[in-house]
């Protein structure tokens, strides 16, 4: 029950133990703060962006890396989900999603981060513009796209369950 990775308060460093909270089930405690610890991690969002018009899905490319991925973004404390999937691909692309979709989410070890994934339809792609954050991007055909996106990546997961349901 206790992650073995977060087996200490994050306030006081005592080591946790497991305690029953009513309707919550076992979660684990701080016999020191005499408090309840539930699990911390990340929450992020991606985004497979199709133009409506034309079919193509907006793959980028970030960080000075030479493959593709899909637009993604962490959550600001309160946000809800859908509000960061439209701001987040406002300030990356400049574009307006009109229309979101929930697909799937995962959890990503290596950053703490449950990964959210929807897609987001576009309906003008004249309004593309990106940020400072994306080096370059490409609009490409779904057969263009399964054979661009970064292999064995999340984003990969992602975009290939999509393609391979949405037919
Ligand atoms: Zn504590």
């Amino acid at each position: 029950m206790i992650d073995p990775k977060q087996g200490f308060c994050p306030e006081c460093g005592s080591k946790l133990i497991e305690k029953p909270l009513e309707g919550e089930g076992i979660i684990p405690f701080c016999p020191t703060c005499n408090d309840y610890r539930f699990p911390k991690f990340n929450v992020a969002v991606s985004m497979i962006v199709i133009n409506e018009q034309t079919d193509e899905i907006l793959l980028i490319q970030q960080y000075g890396k030479p493959f593709y991925i899909l637009v993604a973004g962490y959550l600001n404390r309160g946000e809800q989900e859908e509000q960061a999937v439209n701001r987040e691909i406002k300030e990356e692309t400049g574009m307006t999603a009109y229309r979101i979709h929930f697909n799937r989410t995962r959890f990503y070890e290596p950053s703490n981060t449950l990964m959210c994934n929807f897609t987001a339809y576009v309906k003008d792609a004249s309004e593309l513009n990106p940020n400072s954050e994306i080096d370059s991007y490409h609009w490409f055909s779904r057969e263009e796209a399964r054979k661009n996106i970064r292999p064995n990546s999340l984003a990969a997961e992602f975009l290939l369950a999509f393609l391979d349901e949405d037919k």
